[in-house]
């Protein structure tokens, strides 16, 4: 007949080798493995990081996206001002650092309407009427879009009416062109730009 003592020392060494089973089995015997994609947030990096959920690892993937247009990168830079990772489209040449459209409208406040208007003024197409012709801008805003040139430094006329860029022009169309001069309404705008320069 059995103690009281020797069967707790009984069940206790049940217990231990219980608890030993469990410490042995290595997490690749029972743990489920889940993998999950996501898409790395503003500025952030690609990353990869294993957690426990529960019962389950989960091998968390951050894949990098552009965090201007939300395209796929294969060659990534970062805007110099704000962070944001930027795809080989959305990445700006400026005054020798990278930034993105956003931080470049607040050097240069243009937007696309506006950058058509330099187009044209950069290609010699200067007559209100002959710019609204090419580009379909209506007269009346055509107008205010060239005193707002004019007024911010960007567009010099002469008394005959002749406009060109001045050097701040030029630099903000170089800069803005290098984003925009992709886009499907410039190249259309260029092509109805280069008929009419070579009807001229
Ligand atoms: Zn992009
Ligand atoms: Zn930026």
């Amino acid at each position: 007949m059995t103690s009281d003592a020797d069967r707790i020392l009984e069940k206790l060494g049940e217990m231990e080798l219980r608890l030993q089973r469990l410490e042995s089995i290595s997490p690749n015997d029972e743990i489920i493995t889940e993998e999950r994609t996501e898409v790395a947030g503003e500025g952030e990096l690609e990353s990869e990081q294993v957690s426990r959920v529960n019962d389950s690892v989960v091998t968390t993937k951050r894949i990098t996206m552009c965090d201007y247009c939300f395209g796929k990168i294969d060659q990534m830079s970062l805007c110099k001002k704000c962070g944001k990772k930027l795809c080989e489209n959305c990445s700006i040449d400026f005054r020798n650092e990278t930034i993105c459209l956003q931080d470049l409208r607040e050097v240069h406040p243009i937007s696309r309407q506006v950058f058509k208007v330099i187009l044209m003024i950069g290609n010699g197409i200067t007559g209100e009427h002959d710019m609204n012709k090419v580009s379909g801008i209506p007269q009346d805003e055509m107008k205010g879009i060239v005193d707002f040139l004019r007024d911010s430094g960007y567009v010099t006329t002469s008394f005959l009416g002749g406009k060109r860029l001045t050097d701040l022009g030029t630099e903000a169309f170089y800069a803005h062109s290098q984003v925009l001069g992709g886009k499907d309404d410039m190249k259309d705008l260029d092509g109805r730009i280069e008929e009419y320069v070579s009807k001229s």
